[in-house]
């Protein structure tokens, strides 16, 4: 079969990691129930670690990178799916041990798919992408807490990033008061635009700090981890939750457990890449219902596949806003 798709390839020889823009057949691609049109994939701060190799997040060499993406079924041998369908995925491990999403073909198990929601374009699925939904999860994993809306304030840290941009769309339509720490004073305008009521300087929350501070928060959204996160466990009020889903400023956890014995603090992990199908399907219909498309439309950019590389590198630094969508066909 002739090679008749445009793919990114990351390749390792001895431990020198290498990036290319390829042509490969069907042939080539990995075990799966459904041949699915990628019509868009994203950057997620993953899709940075990867390329670049920060941290050996790919297992299976080489490998067609991307997390996620989302485009129109081909071929199905799973009646669940049928030529046409819009679909998108997230996670089991594409892009890490199955050929992931900057590709304009991917094969994956019908399993991993779940349908684009009625009301958005895969353009606009993909602008959520990984990210996106994960800020959907750690919602959902506040509400789960009993954070509701009367609760105040929440605290979004990575503000101006893509979970982060997500997150306050999401909890301020749904009635919290939200406050953004970010380490881009200037992108301010953007997170209130986004319905932050609030912006702080993420220096506040970054440097080591005491076992318990004044209670400042009801609830919290994390994509930092470290310090930001101790910081921000310590600064809970009693009873309250943080959603915990990254390490942009690090893997470690510097806290003690103070908060948590003396407060009732409840640190609730997020995990988007194995999660259950029926915890995505929910994480999705809500998004569909509940995320506002023009503050979506708001902050996506669009690049194309030859751009990835160059935002891989960019998205480790911080130097991406809001969601990073990569146009595939
Ligand atoms: P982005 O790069 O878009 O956002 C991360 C943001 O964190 C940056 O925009 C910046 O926000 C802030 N930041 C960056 N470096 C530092 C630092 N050194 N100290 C403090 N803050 C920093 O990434 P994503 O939104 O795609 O992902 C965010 C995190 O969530 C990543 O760690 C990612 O791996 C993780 N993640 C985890 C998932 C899961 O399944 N658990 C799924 C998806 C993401 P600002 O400029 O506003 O300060």
């Amino acid at each position: 079969m002739t090679n008749n798709f445009r793919a990114i390839l990351l390749s390792k020889d001895n431990d020198k990691q290498s990036v290319e823009i390829t042509r490969l057949g069907e042939s080539d691609l990995m075990e799966g129930d459904v041949t699915v049109r990628v019509e868009y994939s994203t950057v997620n701060y993953k899709d940075g670690l990867a390329i670049t190799g920060a941290i050996p997040i790919v297992r299976v060499w080489p490998m067609i990178p991307g997390i996620d993406f989302a485009g129109t079924v081909e071929t199905s041998s799973d009646p669940a799916f049928a030529p046409g369908d819009r679909v998108l995925a997230n996670g089991w491990g594409l892009g890490e041990m199955h050929f992931g999403g900057y590709a304009e073909k991917a094969r994956v198990p019908a399993d991993w798919l779940i349908r684009v929601p009625e009301n958005m374009s895969t353009a606009q699925a993909m602008a959520v992408g990984t990210a996106g939904y994960t800020a959907m999860l750690c919602v959902m994993a506040l509400e789960s807490a009993g954070i509701d809306p009367s609760a105040s304030d929440i605290i979004v840290t990575g503000a101006a990033g893509g979970v982060g941009s997500v997150a306050i769309a999401l909890l301020a339509k749904l009635g919290y008061r939200v406050v953004a720490s970010t380490g881009r004073p200037e992108e301010s305008g953007y997170l209130k635009d986004l319905g932050a009521a609030q912006v702080i300087d993420r220096n506040e929350l970054s440097e080591p700090g005491s076992p318990l501070g004044a209670e400042r928060w009801a609830g919290g959204i994390d994509a930092v981890g470290s310090h930001t996160l101790a910081n921000v466990l310590a600064q809970i009020k009693y009873g309250g939750a943080v959603a915990a889903c990254g390490l942009a400023q690090g893997p470690d956890l510097p806290a003690t457990v103070m908060p948590f014995i003396l407060r009732g603090v409840k640190l609730l992990g997020v995990d988007s890449v194995m999660a259950p199908k029926e915890l995505r399907q929910e994480a999705w219909r809500r998004l569909g219902q509940e995320l506002d498309l023009d503050k979506l439309d708001a902050i996506t950019s669009h690049i194309t596949l030859k751009e990835v590389p160059e935002m891989a590198t960019k998205i480790l630094s911080g130097q991406v806003r809001g969601r990073l969508v990569v146009d595939i066909a």
